[in-house]
């Protein structure tokens, strides 16, 4: 027992961080519109502490909220009041954190070398970073890191760069792990990565596109916060900014882009999961890539990587009218989707985010669309509904495995359409 308690405090793991035990998480299906509004007079009561895992849209789609074991009677019983019939997706919260933390530990303990990286577990902050450094040594006339900033708590906001030379050329951007507890897209930026520094030269497609664009992408694009779901509450989403005037930490970087910011899908409650801040671009991390993407000047697609619920996305989710290339876009995805699906069969949904999820003002990629980025899309990685946010790692090389199609059929429509 003892070893086992130095081992543990070795790794970082102490008390503080926040437990789960009893937790569950519901799926509720509404029927109508008034039980739509009923999910979100209940999602407003501070006290019962429910946290949205996919909120609530239209009649039909399912909702699935996390309900602390404290307030789960409670919850269940507004539920069977109203007439809601729900299932239970995950029975105890607590349990599958500690396979997944155990999983982790298997992991570390069969590393060999300080170069060596299991793509199929999922790592800290502190592996990653330095995995990015054994890539850019690995490739270094392929791979760079540049650093665009610093986030709230002053850690670095790197992204690497693929680029086979030129000035400026027209660039493909790509991010994962905005929204912190999606932890599977932290580890699909990291084998995406992998794949891209390893198939250039060797794939006609990847060579095709690097000869003439940049990649560029940030894997850890939320640092304080992804330090946070390992450090303390492994659920953690937003950022880790102070809210002046409030006890509540953070803002949703995924409403804080000045694109409709404000609107419908947002929150003005610095203690809602959704807060869009005190104004757009609050956030460091959000500015960030503002700025960079500014600067650039030449960037042609943005592709910003979430989970849960297996869709792909595109402008606008503030307003319900279609873009004005709709059509292009929405052709484009269904073939990215039909190819992510002949791997393994996994099967997902498409279109513009207002009509497929929900309205939400100040999305990254609605920013990056009415700032001329056409080709601006948006993932919801697996899966659709077993584990949520806690995919067992054992799903990470799928996952990855299939989306990389998917990015491919996008990048290759972008390289074959200049604009
Ligand atoms: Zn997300």
């Amino acid at each position: 027992m003892e070893t086992l308690l130095v081992f543990l405090a070795l790794l970082g793991v102490t008390s503080t961080q926040q437990l789960f035990v009893g937790d569950q998480v519901l799926r509720v299906s509404a029927r109508n519109e008034e039980q739509i509004s009923l999910l979100g007079v209940l999602g407003e009561q501070e006290e019962l502490q429910v946290d949205f895992w996919r909120h609530p849209n239209s009649p039909g789609h399912p909702v699935d909220l996390r309900v602390p074991f404290l307030t789960l009677q409670g919850v269940k019983k507004f539920l069977d009041f109203h007439n809601f019939s729900y299932s239970i997706m995950i029975e105890d919260v607590q349990e599958l954190l500690d396979e997944e933390k155990e999983s982790m530990r298997r992991s570390r303990r069969i590393k060999r070398s300080s170069r060596t990286f299991d793509f199929a577990s999922y790592h800290t902050i502190d592996e990653i970073y330095d995995w990015m450094d054994v890539l850019v040594e690995d490739h270094p006339s392929l791979v760079s890191k540049i650093q665009i900033g610093q986030s709230y708590e002053n850690r670095p906001l790197y992204v690497l760069k693929f680029s086979t030379g030129g000035r400026n050329r027209p660039a493909i951007w790509l991010d994962t792990g905005i929204h912190a507890r999606e932890w599977i897209t932290h580890a699909t930026g990291v084998w995406t990565a992998n794949k891209i520094a390893s198939e250039y030269g060797q794939d006609p497609s990847v060579t095709a596109i690097l000869d003439s664009m940049d990649i560029f992408l940030e894997i850890v694009t939320n640092p304080d916060g992804f330090a946070f779901t390992h450090s303390s509450n492994r659920l953690w989403r937003k950022t880790r900014s102070i809210n002046a005037g409030s006890r509540c930490v953070g803002v949703d970087p995924n409403r804080n882009w000045d694109a409709g910011f404000g609107g419908a899908g947002s929150s003005s409650d610095p203690c809602s999961e959704t807060y869009r801040g005190p104004h757009a671009h609050s956030e460091r991390e959000v500015r960030a890539v503002v700025d960079f993407i500014r600067a650039h000047g030449n960037v042609k697609s943005v592709i910003s990587i979430h989970s849960y619920s297996q869709m792909l996305l595109f402008p606008y989710g503030y307003r319900r009218e279609p873009i004005p290339d709709h059509q292009e876009m929405n052709e484009l995805a269904k073939k990215a989707v039909s190819d992510l699906a002949a791997v393994f069969g996994t099967k997902y949904s498409y279109g513009s985010i207002a009509t497929t999820i929900y309205m939400a003002g100040g999305t990254t990629i609605d920013w990056a669309y009415d700032n001329g980025v056409k080709y601006s899309f948006s993932l919801e990685l697996r899966d659709s509904g077993r584990y949520g946010f806690l995919l067992p790692s054992s799903q990470i090389v799928p996952t990855a495995t299939e989306t990389w199609p998917a990015l491919l059929d996008i990048m290759v429509h972008v390289l074959e359409h200049p604009y």
